[in-house]
């Protein structure tokens, strides 16, 4: 399976069409999805009109900079006439009136949409089984999870049926499906990547970003959708640096801190295998690593836990039954219609958020609540940036085990929420960070976070790019058949 940048080299050089390889992938998905379930939608009338467009357009000089690539994106991202779904009950029969901005910028850069992806519902989750469509199942053991929310994403991209994808990180979502399949997810600086178009979950904490092969891919990905939307009021107005120009470069002397509480207590021991292995090898690289303090740790989910629920109950509010979604039959009056269409629209894990947020935003509770959390959440940054003035990036497993089996934690909602524990205090903190593979245990991916300061995606990259030139974890795949 070629990779992103291979895909895009072949192009330029004439050694197939985008229709060619478009052609491939459609029939790799409708040959081996039946079995992993990572598509909800699959768009194969107008990805191959969208790759013969990006023909001409090459053949008459004007291809653009993702010109032809194929990508898989996440059913979080209005589409134009296609089904967004958000994986629930509720938006089943929504069909976008408009392109998100990310997918405005990737279409207008040539690129070509494959089709929507699976994901928790409203992305609400850390293992895609709370979709209304049913789980999409980890290509490397198909009774594990494959990580949520953007798990979809996550399985197209490590089982061949996409060379890349779109996801969406609020408290990890790109980066533990990538750390779980055995790919590269990189979540950007909070205000980056445009959010307008893409259905809210929680405002504060939502970020848009890449999942790929490689960091190289996701260079090449970002650079489509990052950027200054006027249309997004939290979006930052700020030069976008070429993400590929920095890659090769040499990282001696790089300083890497390494959070003494992410390797406390609840770590696995095969993970830890796995991210001290890496960690040497940065050394031999020439990085220098020293311990960093993040004293707030322990906090982050009970933080972002509360401004995660307020923030969705107060987004998910527009599902009315009224303008659009999902409405209820036959309704009796107003109430009723609302409460039957939402009682019937969300599924549980969707329910209890909007319970537990609106309760935690409820008058009398909002400081002993919400401003509470907002209070930890400064004290988390505060943690980070004492530590960026010491290092330049911050390393860690990106998730505690490795891919966990379906059904396991379903039951338990603290036990899942409880997988999020060093992926959500960096959107606490708005900064960027991404997850690679760095070896395996027992068989399944494990996934290397690091972390940056903020809008240091670039150094980010290139970090990830050393690795991945020296090892070649990121280029293992699983066997996938019919
Ligand atoms: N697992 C986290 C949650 O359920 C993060 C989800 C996400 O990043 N969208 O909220």
């Amino acid at each position: 399976m070629q990779t992103l940048t291979q895909i895009r080299d072949g192009l330029a050089a004439g050694d197939f069409s985008s229709v060619e390889i478009t052609r491939d992938l459609l029939d790799r998905i409708a040959a081996t999805d039946g079995a992993l379930n990572a598509y909800i939608t699959v768009t194969e009338a107008q990805a191959l009109q969208q790759a013969e467009a990006a023909d001409r357009d090459r053949a008459a000089g004007n291809a653009g900079p993702l010109n032809g690539l194929p990508l898989a994106i996440k059913d979080i991202f209005c589409t134009d006439g296609v089904r967004t779904s958000c994986a629930s009950r509720m938006l089943d029969n929504f069909i976008a009136p408009y392109d998100a901005t990310v997918i405005a910028r990737l279409r207008d850069a040539g690129s070509v949409m494959l089709g929507k992806t699976n994901m928790d519902e409203f992305a609400m989750g850390s293992s895609n089984e709370s979709s209304h469509y049913g789980p999409a199942r980890n290509p490397w053991d198909r009774d594990r999870v494959p990580g949520g929310s953007s798990g979809g994403s996550a399985v197209a991209v490590a089982a061949g049926m996409a060379p890349a994808a779109l996801g969406t990180d609020t408290g990890g979502s790109i980066r533990q499906p990538a750390a779980f399949c055995g790919i590269t997810g990189l979540k950007p600086t909070y205000g980056r990547v445009s959010r307008y178009g893409m259905i809210a979950y929680a405002s504060s904490l939502d970020q848009g970003g890449p999942m790929a092969r490689s960091a190289e891919d996701c260079a090449l990905l970002l650079q489509g959708i990052a950027g200054f939307d006027e249309r997004d009021s939290t979006s930052i107005d700020r030069e976008v640096p070429d993400y590929g120009a920095r890659l090769d470069d040499g990282i001696d002397g790089l300083r890497i801190g390494l959070p003494k509480q992410y390797f406390a207590a609840g770590l696995d021991d095969g993970v830890a295998r796995v991210i001290d292995a890496a960690i040497d090898e940065y050394r031999r690289l020439g990085a220098e690593v020293i311990e960093v303090d993040l004293p707030n740790s322990g906090i982050a989910i009970p933080a972002y836990y509360v401004v995660a629920m307020a923030e969705c109950s107060s987004n998910l509010s527009r599902f009315d039954g009224v303008r659009f979604g999902h409405r209820c039959d036959d309704p009796k009056d107003l109430e009723d219609l609302y409460k039957r269409s939402r009682a019937e629209g969300f599924g549980d894990e969707v329910k209890r958020r909007i319970l537990i947020g609106t309760y935690a935003l409820s008058a009398g509770y909002y400081d002993a609540y919400y401003l509470k959390a907002q209070k930890l959440r400064r004290l988390i940054s505060n943690d980070f940036q004492s530590a960026f003035e010491r290092v330049d990036l911050i390393a860690g497993p990106t998730t505690p085990t490795p891919a966990f089996p379906l059904g396991d934690n379903r039951d338990d909602p603290v036990a899942m929420y409880l997988q999020d524990i060093y992926t959500i205090s960096v959107n606490l903190a708005g900064l960027p960070a991404i997850s690679l593979p760095a070896g395996f245990s027992d068989g399944l991916p494990v996934g290397l976070q690091l972390i940056g300061n903020y809008f240091d995606e670039a150094r980010l990259l290139n970090a990830a790019h050393r690795f991945q030139q020296a090892t070649d974890w990121h280029l293992r795949q699983p066997e996938v058949t019919a």
